[in-house]
């Protein structure tokens, strides 16, 4: 299992990630959950999981 942590340079919000080798994913792409803009892209190869650490202090209303 690796963790990861990013941040979205639009908003600011954090993310962890976990990368869960064993297990086989989805391709697909994850996208902030604040902002919409696209972080990262990811293979079938590990599934991944992302949680909302850190709330921008700024939100767009
Ligand atoms: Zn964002």
């Amino acid at each position: 299992m690796q963790k990861g942590d990013l941040i979205c340079p639009k908003c600011g919000a954090g993310f962890r990630r976990i990368t869960l080798s064993s297990l086989k994913g989805e391709c697909g792409e994850f996208r902030c959950t604040i902002c919409d803009r696209v972080l990262e892209v990811f293979d079938d190869s590990s599934a991944v999981a992302y949680r909302l650490t850190v709330v921008p202090a700024r939100i767009f209303v």
